[in-house]
């Protein structure tokens, strides 16, 4: 099963019809604000790419952080979460509450990092936080 198909957290059916990639990527501009990155994200960045023991396919600087007014969001049909990240626009988009909360935000600088890796192939996921809490759930 791909219970851990993209970005974390809460798994929960969604009700209505369902909207296409774009739309629901509009819907996430006009509820979320960027937000400069905290003092604590350079630390948590290079942890990551410590434990990834790779180059990053990216830098921190070049990551646009968006905050989103909402405990969870839709980052793909039936699947909500609490923060995802888009590799093509480099942005990374985390719910208000998570903002300073390492696990949410090593988990999408760890998708920055690999590129992306949607379906978390890449052996440092083990070292995931948000992702093994994930991983623990009943199913
Ligand atoms: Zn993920």
């Amino acid at each position: 099963m791909r219970y851990v198909s993209l970005s974390l957290l809460v798994l929960l059916p969604t009700l209505g019809a369902a909207q296409s990639l774009e739309q629901r990527w509009l819907a996430l501009q006009n509820t979320s604000a960027s937000y400069e990155p905290p003092p604590e994200y350079a630390g948590w960045w290079q942890a990551v790419v410590a434990e990834c023991d790779c180059i990053p396919a990216v830098e921190l600087p070049t990551i646009a952080w968006q905050r989103v007014d909402a405990t969870t969001f839709e980052c793909v049909v039936g699947l909500r979460c609490r923060g995802y990240y888009i590799p093509s626009l480099a942005q990374a988009f985390v719910v208000s509450a998570d903002t300073l909360r390492e696990s949410t935000v090593k988990h999408e600088m760890r998708h920055a990092i690999l590129g992306g890796d949607p379906e978390h192939q890449h052996p440092s996921w083990r070292l995931d936080v948000a992702l093994m809490r994930v991983a623990a759930r009943p199913r």
